[in-house]
């Protein structure tokens, strides 16, 4: 199966950078037989940061950085010195992209906006020198703190496509051809299961100078929430459209229980895709007559603003904007913006199988050791840091 590039899922192991240790220096100078303690503070450790960056459309450029590791604080040196403080990692990553832990599956943080910044993983403090340590009773203090350890843990980043419609429907439904009438978007149509590998977002021009996003989802096959096909990789995107269009073509055997499949995989999926706004359009409709039209018609369910369509023909494309327009932006919308957060465990069975969205390679253990076997945590006074920043 060809590479997409279209990456929406990582996973990474990310390590903050270990503070650097506190000096126990003791200043030494000519007639100065017996100076004080002048032993300065370690550096921090570098951060782990995520930074939104809004010209980014996938997480294609980690793919390959599987290990993103900031560096050490530097000691303490003598005369005070502050030891260095280690460097940064700033990951720029895509706005709508969740992070989880990659071991508990736990949602860790999400980034929302240009240009915000989340500290994934705070770099080690540095230790205190010596200097801080001088007391009436005690001028020669032998003790400095160690820097605090780095954090290493293994993330999955994942990549949620934010549009305001989510196209649902099984293949060859006729989606790809609607978000081309509709938009400036070329998806590549055929008379072929999967012809989109990759979700395809679509600028939609409303009125005169509105406009909406449409995101064309790759056909979900039904099982697709049990795993089966590849669909549930592209279910997660669904969670954070506002509206979901569902396609049935006009030529299904049963539209009302394609729908209804439909419907029970993305229920299956996540029961809360309950609460969405949606809309059934009856596809390729051209393919029918009157007749046809009026018996269908009066089968179809009535929870669901329905409407017949047809890309070929134009035929109820204003009316569907339309409906979709009022439906976006209805105060009762409770999905718009409603960000769902669910724990990875069903998902990894199915990336497991599923090798060409994402290889099963471990992570290789690093040999470094990350803890500070040294680090005595009871010397550690929060309050007293000087270099927390
Ligand atoms: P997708 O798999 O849901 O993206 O479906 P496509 O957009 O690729 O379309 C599948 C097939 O249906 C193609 O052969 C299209 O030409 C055809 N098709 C799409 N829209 C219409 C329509 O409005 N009328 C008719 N008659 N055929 C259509
Ligand atoms: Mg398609």
């Amino acid at each position: 199966m060809a590479e997409s590039n279209f990456i929406d899922y990582v996973k990474i192991l990310c390590r903050s950078g270990k503070g650097g240790a506190g000096s126990r220096h003791f200043h030494r100078a000519k007639y100065i037989p017996k100076g004080g303690p002048d032993g300065g503070d370690g550096g921090r450790g570098g951060h782990i940061i995520l930074k939104g960056n809004r010209h980014m459309w996938t997480l294609l450029p980690l793919r390959y950085r599987r290990h993103i590791y900031a560096t050490d604080g530097q000691s303490g040196g003598e005369n005070r010195s502050h030891g260095s403080d280690g460097q940064d990692q700033v990951i720029e990553v895509p706005i709508g992209t969740t992070v989880f832990d990659a071991e508990s599956g736990e949602f860790l943080c999400e980034v929302t906006a240009d240009g915000q910044e989340i500290n994934l993983l705070r770099g080690g403090k540095g230790g205190l020198g010596n200097v801080h340590f001088a007391t009436s009773t005690n001028r020669t203090p032998r003790y400095a703190q160690p820097g605090q350890p780095g954090i290493e843990k293994a993330v999955v980043l994942e990549l949620k496509l934010l549009g305001d419609v989510g196209l649902v429907g099984f293949p060859n439904a006729g989606k790809s051809t609607l978000l081309s009438t509709l938009s400036s978007a070329k998806p590549k149509i055929a008379d072929y299961p999967f012809t989109t590998m990759e979700p395809q977002l679509g600028i939609v021009p409303y009125r005169d100078s509105q406009s909406f996003v449409m995101a064309d989802i790759p056909g979900i096959i039904e099982g697709a929430a049990e795993g089966r096909g590849l669909g549930l990789r592209f279910l997660r995107h669904i969670e954070r459209n506002a509206v979901l269009l569902f396609l049935v073509p006009a030529d299904a055997d049963d539209i009302v229980k394609e729908y209804n499949i439909l419907l029970k995989e993305l229920r299956e999926f996540n029961p809360d895709l309950d609460i969405k706004n949606r809309v059934l359009a009856i596809s390729k409709s051209d393919l029918l007559d009157d007749e046809l039209r009026e018996e269908i018609a009066a089968t179809l369910p009535g929870d669901v603003p329905t409407l017949f369509i047809s890309s070929a023909t134009g035929m109820g494309i204003t009316e569907l904007k339309d409906m979709l327009w009022r439906e976006i932006n209805s105060e009762d919308n409770p999905a718009r913006f409603a960000a769902v957060h669910r724990p990875l465990d069903a998902r990894h069975r199915v990336e497991a199988e599923d090798n060409f969205i994402f290889e099963t390679e471990e992570i290789p253990d690093t040999d470094e050791e990350l803890t500070d076997r040294d680090w005595e945590e009871e010397f550690w006074d929060e309050e007293s840091s000087v270099n927390d920043q």
